[in-house]
């Protein structure tokens, strides 16, 4: 019987030295914390994962090692805060590979578009789990500096914990006192509109048969796009820029710290953390 199972069956909290040690050994953005804020993030996992199971689908066999990367990363966005954001979360759901979803979106002109889509992650609605594709937390760097489905897909939990996500997480009273949704709202939407402008601007420089299969122009579209301070999903929906702008907020802080200060200081404020000084 693995650790987990020990775990949820005997309430045996402690995770073991080695295996945090292994998994910090990944997490080369966490293992930088000061060693007293990696004890409050391992005794955070351990309440964690006693208290909202982690289950595999797909034929995914769970380790303790899955289990523990899992919950290092989400609690290190509620390092300074507290576990009560994920309250409504009811457990993680992990999978060996992406996994397909059926989408429904309605357009402009009021149709229903229908599609089934794979995705590394999501965060299903206010009171669902979060669902995450193992080989996607695994390869996260495959996808370029800055990314981190675990990070954006709590992000997207914390987002919701009062409602849906829309970019606009909730301020709690013992923690953000200092932040005046006002500056929030008025920060968030300027940045937002900037980020798309910055975006449409680059896709018009690709040409009309751009094709991502092509190395050529997957090379071109890199080249491009490395002049944003992150990932150009972040365009998609205020809710996405905050969940992208938090993936480079704990992992490559420097570029959104310089092209968009006021919302690098928000998410030093909100998540009571300041990732630049720890490099
Ligand atoms: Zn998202």
């Amino acid at each position: 019987m693995n650790w987990l199972k020990r775990l949820l069956n005997r309430n045996k909290r402690r995770i073991p030295d080695a295996l945090w040690q292994t998994c910090l050994a990944r997490l080369p953005f966490v293992q930088q914390l000061p060693a007293s804020d990696l004890g409050r993030l391992k005794s955070l996992s351990e309440t964690m994962l006693a208290t909202k199971p982690v289950t595999g689908a797909g034929n995914l066999e769970l380790t303790d090692e899955i289990a523990v990367l899992i919950a290092a990363q989400a609690c290190l966005l509620v390092l300074n805060l507290t576990l009560d954001l994920y309250d409504d979360m009811v457990g993680i759901i992990v999978y060996p590979s992406a996994f397909i979803v059926p989408i429904s979106e309605i357009d402009e002109a009021g149709v229903v578009h229908e599609w089934r889509e794979p995705l590394s992650g999501e965060a299903v609605h206010a009171g669902g789990a979060v669902v995450l594709s193992w080989e996607d937390v695994e390869n996260a760097q495959a996808f370029g500096v800055g990314h981190n489905v675990v990070i954006h897909e709590f992000a997207h939990k914390i987002d919701m914990a009062r409602g849906s996500a829309n970019g606009f997480p909730p301020f709690l009273r013992d923690y953000h006192q200092d932040i005046g949704a006002r500056r929030w709202q008025r920060a968030f939407s300027a940045a937002y509109a900037d980020f798309s402008r910055r975006v449409e601007t680059l896709d018009r420089q690709l040409s009309g048969n751009f094709d991502f299969a092509n190395p050529a122009d997957a090379q071109r579209y890199d080249a491009l796009f490395a002049t944003l301070p992150m990932d150009a999903y972040a365009a998609k929906h205020p809710a996405e820029f905050f969940a992208v702008a938090s993936e480079v907020f704990f992992l490559q802080p420097q570029p959104l710290a310089s092209d968009y200060p006021e919302v690098y200081t928000l998410l030093a404020h909100y998540y009571r953390q300041d990732p630049l000084m720890r490099s």
